[in-house]
């Protein structure tokens, strides 16, 4: 599954952390800014993962469905 780039429209990986493609976050930020971005996202979103995993069993269920 792909999703699209909010600046020019190519298609990027759905898992990806962030929401345009490398060539624009670069073109934005400049490219040791825009991995310090990527990074930090991914850190984030694997706290979160975590998070969810620490949920009680009855509400892991309920994920389930
Ligand atoms: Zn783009």
């Amino acid at each position: 599954m792909y999703k699209k780039c909010i600046y020019c429209g190519a298609e990027i990986p759905e898992e990806s952390v962030i929401d345009f493609c490398s060539r624009c976050g670069k073109g934005v930020w400049g490219e040791k800014m825009f991995n310090a971005i990527v990074q930090n996202m991914e850190e984030a979103r694997s706290k979160g993962d975590l998070v969810s995993t620490n949920l009680p069993e009855t509400q892991k269920e309920f994920k389930n469905f």
